[in-house]
């Protein structure tokens, strides 16, 4: 099956924010694939102040087991910081690839489920920092990130 316009529209935006790292946009390209083109990014131009996220559907995956399932959506900010948060984002996308396990939130309210999907989130930070060096999905281009990536790493081992 072929991408649909849509479908391709979301790898160009992606690939049109990632301009400083031919690895980080071909990493774009491979998980768009890997998932069958489902890879979605937003860009909303409101909530400036929240982080960029992702998301991904898991109840038809746990029927089907294709990835396209997953149909993983990326919500980048609009901010100066847009290529960096994308990457980062993606590289959370690409643990899924490694086969880093992902885990099923149930929480009873709002600040459960906050805690519990910040628990995750820094679960995944210390794997990202390695995959990204070795297979030179790297942040090379980005140092401003890497360099970011290593001090928040450093806060967390040493909290
Ligand atoms: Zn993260």
């Amino acid at each position: 099956m072929l991408p649909s316009k849509f479908q391709q529209w979301n790898l160009s935006r992606m690939t049109e924010i990632i301009t400083r790292s031919a690895d980080a946009r071909a990493l774009a390209q491979r998980l768009w694939k890997f998932f069958e083109f489902q890879l979605q990014c937003r860009l909303p131009q409101i909530d400036k102040d929240k982080p960029s996220s992702f998301s991904i559907k898991i109840e038809l995956f746990l029927q089907t087991h294709r990835p396209g399932d997953l149909v993983p959506e990326l919500v980048i900010r609009d901010s100066p910081r847009r290529e960096e948060a994308l990457v980062h984002e993606l590289l959370h996308l690409n643990l899924i690839v490694l086969g880093y396990p992902k885990f099923r939130i149930h929480a009873k309210d709002d600040g459960q489920w906050n805690l519990a999907a910040n628990i995750l989130n820094k679960a995944d930070h210390p794997v990202m920092l390695p995959t990204s060096t070795i297979r030179k999905i790297n942040f090379l281009a980005l140092p401003d990130h890497q360099q970011r990536f290593c001090k928040a790493l450093t806060k967390i081992w040493n909290s």
